[in-house]
């Protein structure tokens, strides 16, 4: 507000000095036009174009495709965004869990399992798993945004498909979350990354989405030994405990969306789902960017 003031108190000042130094009309008014209102729409056009560069300058640069390394000017190229996103009607994925291979309910999801529904863009190996790599460990934070711009067009597609069709468990399904939270790294995880790849993704997707998001909502209780080397009983055995909220209020009756970069065996996010519900969430979705086949 104070620099519109300051720019419209120029401008008067100008118009003052033209009037002071000019009638209207008279060819002194005329050179008057000449004098500073030539230079200062020239300075105004040369700060609108140095302005217009600036937006552009990261579109017009070349980049490295985060997946092949070819220089080209998105974050991912083209071919590689095609191999990772075409769909895969002949794999079809767990409805719960988005484990690929599984026409029905995988072997590792119950009917009442904490997670209702996963969304993944693709599997978690070579080479998209540098998409993820390259943002965890490279802080290449761009990643972040182009995997939540195709998420919420996948997510998009998705509603619209199940919309048109007729059963109530698939009208279920097509409803947006009511709010996004990130699963939350330990605090001295945080503090050594400088950010939590989960809230980097899930802050831009709810924003795509129209809807609420949390970086906080959801706490690391405590931190938990790698997960690497456990089976599955231990992993759950692992986690219990590792995740609370700081308040029931924001999920009771809600549909969370539980967004990861990664869903591994997804013990890690069950945990956290059943945490969710414990607390009144009525329905709880999986977002990952990718997930392990
Ligand atoms: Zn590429
Ligand atoms: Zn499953």
């Amino acid at each position: 507000m104070q620099g519109h003031g300051r720019t419209g108190q120029r401008k008067t000042d100008r118009r003052a000095a033209q009037q002071s130094a000019a009638p209207s009309g008279s060819a002194a008014a005329q050179r008057g036009r000449a004098g500073p209102e030539v230079y200062a729409p020239a300075w105004d056009t040369a700060r609108r174009t140095l302005a217009r560069a600036a937006r552009l300058w990261p579109a017009l640069l070349p980049s490295a495709c985060l997946v092949c390394g070819d220089l080209q000017r998105d974050v991912v190229c083209a071919r590689c965004a095609t191999a990772l996103l075409r769909p895969s009607p002949h794999r079809p994925r767990c409805p719960r869990c988005a484990m690929p291979g599984s026409t029905g309910l995988c072997g590792t999801c119950a009917d009442d399992d904490p997670i209702d529904a996963t969304l993944t863009l693709g599997d978690y190996a070579s080479p998209f798993d540098r998409l993820i790599l390259g943002l965890k460990f490279g802080a290449r934070l761009p990643a972040a945004g182009w995997i939540a711009a195709q998420m919420a067009a996948q997510m998009a597609a998705e509603m619209t498909a199940q919309m048109a069709a007729h059963t109530a468990a698939a009208r279920r399904a097509s409803t947006l979350p009511d709010l996004l939270l990130p699963i939350p790294l330990a605090p001295h995880r945080l503090a050594e990354r400088g950010f939590n790849q989960a809230w980097e993704i899930a802050r831009p997707l709810a924003r795509r989405l129209g809807i609420g998001s949390s970086a906080t909502l959801l706490c690391r209780q405590r931190d938990t030994p790698s997960q690497r080397a456990l089976d599955l009983a231990a992993r759950h055995a692992n986690l219990r405990d590792a995740f609370s909220l700081i308040s029931d209020l924001s999920v009771a009756g809600a549909h969370v969306g539980l967004v990861d970069d990664v869903m591994t065996t997804g013990a890690t996010l069950r945990e956290a789902a059943r945490v969710l519900k414990a607390h009144g969430a009525v329905r709880v979705t999986a977002i990952v960017a990718l997930r392990t086949p």
